[in-house]
């Protein structure tokens, strides 16, 4: 066995070598990001905030904040959510050293942190003290046709701007505990998700920054923090020059980049691509491997839209699809910096960037 990882170890190194592209990984938990590293990633470059969510120790917290019926209540659900979402971060941070971490602030719909049957609302209504019916009204209420097409990502904080607020400030504290106690000099990347107008990102940008500088001062140090965006809605790949006046990097959501481009279900499209793939409508699930020519088109425009206003630009991929060989030469050809994949496929990752750089090095 020490002889495979020996040798692994030495193909790994090899593959090294040769690659342009970093590779980063989707990571959000200390084990994850500590499994990421051993596997080799060079950074987080997809921190999804929500599974934190989850945990059962704050999705009480979690619950009364959406349910709320005012801001102030909604403030005093978040305060009580702060401090684990503090620890959430500096766990990630202290696993990835000095390396890039990217923090993709809340997502999804909120909806989907609330219980749907009645006895469950039952339960919850009791833990937090309000009426069965009017709970039942209130999550009813917060139910959409088209949730993916929703009330999530960044409009998430146009509405709720103190859900972000509390994330900005939780990252902020962080790198600055894990730079006091542990010396540990992190430069956290905040990225916002959903992104399709160019007035969302110049409203979180300056609540982001806003934030951030409060904390700094009250603290008295400085984080070098960055502040970027998804590129996954096809009109903020339309309107990049725009989009990249206020963002330091970008990072490709080919999952929703994928379902809205094709108009496929990211959740439900299985049934019928399955159909699909026998008659040979396509030859794979775009969902496993970019279509290059449909939603990469849309990829390259970006980035030279992007590059037209902000030459420097940091730019990387953090769909399914930054851990597909064929998908990441394609990535390596049209110029991005990094890819992110799940911890697993890290090795795999750095053998195909370096596969790609061989292959296109004539
Ligand atoms: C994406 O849309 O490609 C992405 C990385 O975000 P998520 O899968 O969390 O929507
Ligand atoms: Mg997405």
């Amino acid at each position: 066995d020490a002889d495979l990882i020996g040798n692994f170890g030495v193909l790994m190194e090899w593959a090294d070598e040769f690659r342009r592209l970093r590779v980063r990984t989707n990571a959000d938990t200390p084990r994850d990001s500590e499994i990421a590293v051993k596997f080799g990633a060079e950074g987080i470059g997809l921190c999804r905030t929500e599974h934190m969510f989850f945990k059962e120790n704050r999705i009480l917290a979690v619950r009364e904040m959406i349910i709320s019926k005012t801001v102030e209540e909604r403030k005093k659900a978040l305060d009580k959510l702060l401090p684990f979402q503090k620890e959430d971060f500096i766990g990630i941070f202290r696993a990835m050293g000095c390396r890039p971490v990217t923090i993709r602030l809340l997502d999804p719909p909120l909806h989907e942190f609330l219980p749907n049957k009645d006895e469950d609302i039952k339960i919850l209504a009791k833990e937090i003290g309000v009426e069965f019916n009017a709970l039942k009204d209130k999550i009813e209420e917060l139910k959409e046709f088209n949730p993916m097409l929703g009330h999530r990502g960044c409009r998430l904080g146009i509405t709720y701007p103190e859900i972000y607020e509390m994330q900005v400030k939780a990252i902020i504290l962080a790198a600055i505990e894990v730079k006091e106690k542990f010396g540990i000099e992190i430069k956290p990347e905040i990225m916002i998700p959903l992104v399709g107008i160019e007035r969302e990102i110049e409203i979180i940008k300056q609540l982001i920054n806003q934030t951030a500088e409060n904390i700094m001062s009250e603290k008295g140090m400085k984080i070098a923090y960055k502040v970027g965006t998804m590129i996954e809605v096809p009109r903020a790949a339309l309107i990049a020059d725009k989009i990249a006046k206020h963002a330091e990097f970008f990072s490709f959501g080919t999952n929703d980049l994928t379902q809205m481009t094709f108009g496929f279900s990211r959740d439900d499209s299985g049934k019928f691509i399955n159909e699909y793939r026998e008659k040979e409508i396509f030859e794979k699930d775009p969902f496993a491997r970019l279509d290059q020519v449909g939603v990469g088109k849309l990829v390259e425009m970006a980035i030279n839209l992007g590059r037209q206003t902000r030459k420097d630009i940091k730019l990387g991929i953090c769909g399914e699809h930054g851990g597909e060989p064929q998908s990441i030469d394609f990535f390596h050809r049209i110029g991005l910096d990094y890819v992110s994949c799940s911890p697993y496929r890290v090795p795999i990752a750095r053998l195909a960037a370096a596969q790609a750089a061989i292959r296109n090095s004539n």
